[in-house]
Parts: C-alpha cells; sequence; structure tokens
C-alpha cells in the first residue's frame, strides 16, 4: 500500500475528526525522523507494514484524545522543544508571550544576569526558553509533580542549559521558603502559569484534552488558589523594582487586582491575549 491509502485507512478505522488529520502526519512523519514535508513528498510511494502498525496505532491514541506531544515525546515553545511524557502539561501557544513579557522587562531594566522563579514550572518550557534567549539569565523552576520536574531537566540537559536553569521538587501552596531561601528580596521576576481553571470550567476544559493531568489545571473553586499564595509572597521574593509576572483565566482578571493592591505590589494590569480575553497580569515590587 502507498503511504496517503495507509493513513487515509488508519484515520477511518480510529474514526479520527478531520481536524487531527495534519496531527496524524506530524506523528508518524517524527516517528520516521522526517519533517511533515518529508513526508508528503512520499505520500505516492509503497511503505511497510511497520509503518502500517504504528500509523493505527498513532491514529487510535490521537482519537483516544492523546495529544500528538505525547506521541513524539516533545513540544515545541517559542525557539525551543521540551521533553512532553504523559503526565505533564503540554505547554499552550498562548504562554508564549509570558516569555516576552519576561524578556522585554529584563532587556529594559539593563540586567542581563536578571534572576528569575517560575513557580509551578511543569514542563520547564516557560524557564528554559527564557534561559535559551537570554544568554545569563539564571532561571529556578519550583514544581511539584516528580514527572513534570524530571521532563524539565532532562530538556535543560537536552538544550544545555542544565547550568543556568534549575528546577526543585516543592510545592507552591506550601513551605516555598526553604527550597528557595537564596532567592529572597534576590529575584528579579517571578513568572507563573500556575493551575488556574475555576470547578465550574473543569469539565470542559478536561474534556478538551481528557488525557492531560488534570491537577495542572484546576485552580480551586474560583481558580485563584495558586495565586493568592504566590501573591501573598512575592514581595518577600522580588527585589525592590522586580517584576510578578502571570498567566491568568479571564474573569478572574479584578480578583488577581485586587490581591495585587492588597499586598502592596505596585502598577497592577491586565492584557489580553489573541483573542482579545484577560490572559497576562503584571505588577512590581515598589522601589
Ligand atoms: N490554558 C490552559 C488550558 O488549556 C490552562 C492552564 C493553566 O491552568 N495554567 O486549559
Amino acid at each position: 500500500m502507498i503511504l496517503r491509502d495507509v493513513l487515509a485507512q488508519a484515520e477511518r478505522r480510529a474514526q479520527l475528526t478531520l481536524q487531527k488529520h495534519g496531527e496524524l502526519q506530524y506523528v508518524v512523519a517524527t516517528s520516521k525522523g522526517w519533517s511533515r514535508s518529508d513526508l508528503l513528498i512520499r505520500l505516492d510511494l509503497p511503505t511497510d507494514d511497520a509503518l502500517q502498525m504504528s500509523a493505527e496505532h498513532a491514529a487510535q491514541q490521537l482519537a483516544d484524545g492523546y495529544p500528538a506531544e505525547y506521541l513524539t515525546g516533545h513540544a515545541a515553545f517559542c525557539d525551543t522543544v521540551v521533553r512532553v511524557s504523559e503526565g505533564v502539561l503540554v505547554p499552550r501557544p498562548e504562554t508564549e508571550h509570558l516569555v516576552e513579557l519576561a524578556e522585554d522587562f529584563i532587556v529594559e531594566e539593563g540586567r542581563p544576569s536578571a534572576v528569575v522563579l517560575d513557580l509551578c514550572s511543569g514542563s520547564g518550557a516557560i524557564a528554559l526558553a527564557l534561559a535559551a534567549r537570554l544568554q545569563q539569565v539564571n532561571v529556578v523552576g519550583l514544581e511539584l509533580d516528580p514527572v513534570s520536574i524530571s521532563c524539565s531537566r532532562e530538556s535543560a540537559l537536552d538544550a544545555g542549559l542544565s547550568e543556568r536553569v534549575r528546577f526543585i521538587q516543592g510545592n507552591v501552596l506550601a513551605a516555598w521558603d526553604l527550597a528557595l531561601a537564596d532567592f529572597r528580596s534576590r529575584t528579579d521576576v517571578i513568572v507563573s502559569n500556575p493551575p488556574y481553571v475555576r470547578e465550574q470550567r473543569l469539565l470542559t476544559a478536561h474534556e478538551s484534552s481528557p488525557v492531560e493531568p488534570v491537577w495542572a489545571l484546576y485552580g480551586g473553586t474560583s481558580g485563584m488558589l495558586f495565586y493568592k499564595r504566590i501573591i501573598a509572597q512575592a514581595c518577600d521574593w522580588l527585589r525592590p523594582g522586580g517584576l510578578l509576572l502571570l498567566e491568568i483565566d479571564d474573569g478572574l482578571e479584578q480578583g488577581i487586582l485586587d490581591l495585587f493592591e492588597r499586598y502592596g505590589l505596585q502598577g497592577g494590569h491586565w492584557s489580553p491575549d489573541l483573542r482579545g480575553l484577560p490572559r497576562y497580569a503584571e505588577a512590581r515590587r515598589a522601589e
């Protein structure tokens, strides 16, 4: 059979939606070490049984809701690639803008060797992308989940960044004091994309990606659980004038701005994502 027919048959058998057609091509191409265009130019060439079996397996997994990134083991984020195994949240495209905001701040402040904390670092995508862009920054990621921690450490090694990017296992909701004591009043930027999906939205979020870990999304009944803890402590860790930068969910922006004020952070404001929804919030410690 030619490759085109193998893919079509795999899609039919798994009843794969049209939307995932490109994902199957991408996963099959990656398994052969090809780019997607390498695959496209081979569509009319005959294939072997091994490829047919792996295409059928991949189509079934995609139909079962596995993200393509779990099947390839990698996710692209900014200019980097991070490892993602099952159990690790796949970094989202809208999160890339957090990296740009952190980068702009560090460049504008003229602090090339800034110290950055990434709270709830997950796959490590934010920490690694920032370190890849700014050659002298040092980043520490704090993450509770051991699988995410080991993926992020391996990604740091892959990218040759393990000297400047470290990942510490710890609970943002508990005693990060101990794990991060060295950073007290020294941190230039705290960046965080914590779990923020509120209870009311959790089912929809889970259904849209059923294999990804729900705990990485769930931010408590109101979605504010992690922000309360992070914002309450930010001033103790930031240096005077340092920046707190958060990814947020729409509908939470006012609550976040109120918390900024309550805990003495200044210049608090939010900004929208490409769909126009409140997605980023930032504030600074007073000089
Ligand atoms: N935006 C994520 C989603 O796709 C949520 C990420 C988070 O909770 N930090 O559901």
